[in-house]
């Protein structure tokens, strides 16, 4: 049954938690131990700002340190609260279990409005709060780091990053303590795309499973299928651009804060995201398809709609309207539990969070990984892979001028077989190994477990699974 009345973000989350441990044979106590929150941190300071001082709020939860470090993005919105933090940590340690990132769940924020401030306030704002957990180890390379979410970017975290190194200047790992920095301060290559990049090789291996497919009530591939897209930040410009350019699948709906367009013969993702960057909504952008009523479009027609703004649009008020058979979240939390419960019953298949927007905190942890070793990945084995290729180059060649017209090398596989993989094609090929294996774990208890019936229990089964192996370990 649905509930009556929408829980909050964080009841939502233990309430699908709870759904799921129901099927699981815990031991007295651990499931409690598990879902709670372990602490959450509130602080409170003042920034002097155009003349007068300003009192900002923020927090850093901490969920699960099963694992240390513990992981989670850092948020800037007016809507930030502690009961939105402690899901999104929650969130965190499910998500690090199920993707195997070797960390427990974390997550922050401050209430803030990012736009109403510039360049310059926006830094003294982020330096001023990152050393208030700075100085209490909640951004440590060891502790906690975290990463952006929702209003941050590498800008952000370069600042994070640079505020930390100042606060500890013989810490020789200081650039693990945040990830989602830019190249120059210690990024890695394909982490800004990484989340977008994410939900793409989500929907390419759902798409792989005819039997899985079926059940959405859908066929064949990418190709093709009508995509709404809510958000067109970075998760979800991401995810529309590679699922237009490389899977042939057609945008017909791309929802923001101020409204949406709609167009069933299909959007350009690039120009309109150009439109957005420059006037910060879509309005006046084609003005025959925009609606200003932006979230009834979630319920237009289409095959896959992907959230991927912020929590809870999609709830007890709208989710009968709701016209997608597929909803991958690439947001975390965009449907409530009640929501939930009201779409499988409907048959929508529905791609949990947890899962569909891990490629961020997976490439953050190569990221972390990079940076604690100190050298880029690929580095060492690059040029000696390129060598032992040549030597097979060399005798396919010798074959080539032997066989004369009866056979020959294809113009471009040369080239091709003798590059090495350089840092991004090894992210993304990690990345995409990550999503596949999640994946087919979530994909065996869904269909191995009769009483199994969605991706989502599923997906809490296996990663609830792997934190309470990791607290048994350690004798709790
Ligand atoms: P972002 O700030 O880059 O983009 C969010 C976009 O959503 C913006 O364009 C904003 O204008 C739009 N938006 C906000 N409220 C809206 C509303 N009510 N209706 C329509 N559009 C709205 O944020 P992001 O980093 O892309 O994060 C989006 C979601 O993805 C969040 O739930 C976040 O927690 C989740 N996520 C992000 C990452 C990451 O790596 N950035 C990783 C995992 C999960």
């Amino acid at each position: 049954m649905a509930p009556k009345n929408e829980p909050s973000f964080r009841e939502s989350v233990d309430l699908m938690f709870n759904r799921a441990v129901a099927l699981m044979d815990l031991s007295p106590g651990l499931e409690e131990k598990i879902r709670v929150c372990n602490a959450t941190y509130t602080v409170r300071f003042g920034v002097r700002l155009r003349g007068k001082l300003e009192t900002f709020v923020g927090y850093r939860s901490v969920h699960s340190e099963h694992m240390e470090p513990v992981k989670g993005g850092i948020r800037f919105a007016t809507g930030v609260n502690q009961d939105e933090v402690e899901a999104l940590a929650a969130l965190m340690t499910y998500k690090c279990a199920l993707v195997e990132t070797p960390f427990g769940g974390s997550k922050g924020g401050l209430c803030i409005d990012p736009r109403k401030y510039d360049e310059q306030e926006l830094e003294l704002i982020t330096r001023r709060f990152a050393y208030e957990l700075i100085k209490r180890d909640l951004i440590n390379p060891a502790q906690n780091v975290p990463a952006p979410d929702m209003g941050t970017g590498e800008r952000e975290m370069a600042w994070i990053a640079d505020q930390y190194a100042r606060m500890n200047t013989t810490d020789i790992n200081s650039r693990a303590c945040v990830t989602g920095k830019p190249l120059n301060s210690g990024g890695i290559k394909g982490r800004v795309e990484a989340t977008g990049r994410g939900v793409q090789f989500a929907l390419r291996e759902f798409f792989r499973h005819p039997e899985d497919v079926a059940k959405a009530g859908l066929s064949g591939d990418l190709d093709g299928k009508r995509v709404i897209v809510q958000g067109l930040g970075n998760v979800g410009y991401h995810a529309a651009k590679f699922l237009a350019e490389e899977d042939g699948a057609k945008i017909v709906g791309i929802i923001e804060r101020d409204g949406g367009i709609y167009d069933p013969e299909g959007l350009h993702v690039e120009r309109i995201h150009e439109w957005l960057q420059k006037h910060g909504g879509l309005k006046g952008y084609a003005d025959t398809h925009f609606n200003k009523d932006g979230a009834r479009l979630l319920e237009a027609e289409c095959d896959i709609l992907i959230p991927a703004a912020m929590e809870g649009v999609i709830s007890l008020k709208n989710a009968k309207g709701i016209r997608a058979p597929l909803i991958i979240e690439a947001a975390n939390g965009p449907i409530t539990a009640g929501a939930d419960e009201i779409l499988r019953h409907k048959g929508t298949v529905i791609i949990p969070d947890m899962y569909a927007n891990a490629g961020g905190v997976t490439v953050s942890y190569f990221e972390w990984v990079k940076n604690l070793s100190h050298i880029r990945f690929g580095r060492m084995q690059r040029r000696q892979e390129e060598a032992r290729h040549r030597m097979l180059i060399d005798e396919l060649e010798r074959l080539d001028r032997y066989l004369g017209d009866a056979w020959s090398m294809r113009p471009d596989f040369k080239e091709k077989y003798l590059r090495g993989a350089d840092e991004l094609e090894l992210v993304r090929s990690g990345l995409d190994d990550t999503m596949r294996i999640a994946y087919q774990n979530m994909r065996e208890v869904w269909h191995g477990r009769d009483d199994v019936h969605d991706l989502r229990v599923a997906a809490y089964i296996v990663s609830i699974g792997r934190v309470a192996s990791s607290y048994k370990a350690k004798g709790l």
